[in-house]
């Protein structure tokens, strides 16, 4: 593919914009200790947030990455803070019941609920912990991308209020400037019960919370085995040996060979994002008037948002389906950008990056235990407030003696219906190009 360099700030880089603020680091790192109570492999917000909570509650906890700690996608999202599950696709498929034994509807209107519990939650920990995470609840903006999606979102606004008190609200067309600078959509979906936060900020400040609350740190510790079962696991890592009571495994879009089953549950997919150049007041006040997040409804879709300080764009989505390099994600980007604000043309990328979310069959996040070993994966794109939040429930999970107060426990979890599928999605390319087609005959057809 032709890179146009005009494209490209000179001071570009190709890596994630937050880790200007905070890089992926081995702060608080120490040696491996030789016993623990609970072994979390994985330093993401699910892992943290799992060890905080085990921690408070009086529990040795050793937490262990393969890489630098935030590594995984934890520090390259978007940081768009949302009720977590993607509302009304995945629930239509949900079998019948979870671990607490819940009909279809009644899981469906616990699952639901518990999605507004994730986002409530990331304000609490925030507070709580104190993290200066520029966490800012101005709500979101979701885009009709074709003309037939918009009373979808109509009746959507109607079913948020009545089950989750969302305060959303449809707008029409006409109206659309008032949420966007931008005339791509048919009208669109305001919700205000939705937020947005520094991404690398917020997951620094749960690293901190959890060195302050006792946890024990180790980065550049892959886990390549583990043995036992529940009370005497062994652990095999690149840093030495450990042994441990329970296991959480929280590698979600990072999930590998040592846990073969969860792997193949799950689809890696690269997300990638841009950052633009500061923009003067007027254009970025123009762009997203009230400082919401911007998603839109098509299969495959595009996130973006202002950085703090509201002068910058971030522009993510899926360019390609498997990882490409930074400075091609960077190109496609920018043109998807410039699609929606053709105001941006000219406007110069500085920053350039990608990362893995775990997409599952049924749009679901899931947690439960499975062999022995505890579980939260799935976040299907949005898992800032979920996977912190499911975090927590597999720490009340082991706390409770396996009694979970979660809705999302225990669900029937499907294999990726490929054959002989090992974690390596060859098919995204087919795919992902066959759902971009769909999208844009809608588009056509009804637009
Ligand atoms: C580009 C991008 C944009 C996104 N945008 C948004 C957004 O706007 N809003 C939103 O809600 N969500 C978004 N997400 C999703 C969100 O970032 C994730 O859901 C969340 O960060 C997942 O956290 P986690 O702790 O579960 O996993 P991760 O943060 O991915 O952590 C998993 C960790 O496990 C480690 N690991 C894996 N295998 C091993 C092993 N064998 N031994 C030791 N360690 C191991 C990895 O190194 C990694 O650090 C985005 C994701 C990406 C990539």
């Amino acid at each position: 593919m032709k890179i146009d360099k005009a494209l490209f700030h000179p001071d570009y880089k190709p890596e994630a914009f937050w880790w200007e603020a905070a890089r992926p680091g081995t702060e608080h790192s120490t040696d491996l200790p030789p016993a623990t109570e609970i072994f979390i492999v994985g330093s993401g917000y699910s892992g943290l947030s799992a060890a905080l909570e085990l921690a408070r509650a009086g529990c040795s906890v050793t937490v262990v990455d393969a890489v630098a700690f935030g590594g995984g996608a934890s520090t390259l999202s978007g940081g768009g803070v949302s009720a977590g599950i993607n509302l009304g696709k995945g629930i239509s498929g949900t079998p019948g019941q979870n671990a607490r034994g819940e009909d279809h509807k009644a899981l469906v209107t616990s699952l639901l609920r518990e999605s507004m519990a994730a986002y409530e939650f990331v304000g609490e920990l925030v507070a709580r912990e104190n993290i200066e995470c520029h966490f800012e609840q101005r709500g979101r903006f979701v885009g009709a991308y074709s003309k037939a999606h918009y009373p979808d979102l109509v009746k959507k606004a109607a079913f948020l209020n009545d089950l989750l008190q969302m305060d959303a609200a449809a707008v029409p067309f006409e109206e659309q400037r008032s949420e966007i600078g931008s005339d791509f959509y048919y009208g669109g979906l305001t919700i205000n019960r939705a937020g947005k936060l520094h991404p690398s900020l917020f997951h620094k400040g749960l690293l901190d919370a959890c060195h302050r609350a006792g946890v024990t740190l180790c980065a550049n510790a892959k886990v390549n085995a583990i043995e036992g079962s529940v009370g005497q696991f062994k652990i095999k890592t690149a840093r030495g040996e450990c042994r441990a009571e329970q296991v959480i495994i929280a590698t979600n879009g990072y999930t590998g060979a040592l846990t073969p089953k969860l792997r193949n549950r799950v689809v890696p997919i690269s997300s990638q994002i841009i950052v633009t150049e500061e923009l003067s007041e007027d254009l970025a006040l123009e762009l997203i008037p009230n400082g919401r997040t911007i998603s839109e409804t098509p299969r495959v879709t595009s996130y973006y948002r202002l950085l703090p300080g509201d002068r910058r764009v971030m522009y993510g989505g899926r360019a390609r389906f498997q990882d490409v390099p930074p400075d091609v994600s960077a190109t496609l980007l920018h043109r998807m950008m410039t699609d929606r604000w053709p105001q941006l043309k000219g406007v110069r990328i500085t920053h350039s990056w990608s990362g893995f979310v775990a997409m599952t069959t049924d749009a679901l996040p899931h947690m439960g235990q499975e062999d022995g070993l505890h579980y939260c994966t799935g976040c299907n794109g949005s898992g800032v407030a979920m996977m912190t939040y499911l975090g927590k429930q597999v720490a009340r999970r082991i706390l409770q003696n396996g009694q979970s107060d979660s809705a999302y426990d225990g669900l029937a979890f499907p294999d990726v219906p490929v054959p002989f599928y090992n974690g390596k999605p060859w098919f995204l390319p087919i795919v992902g190009e066959y759902y971009r087609y769909l999208d844009k005959k809608e588009r056509r057809a009804a637009g």
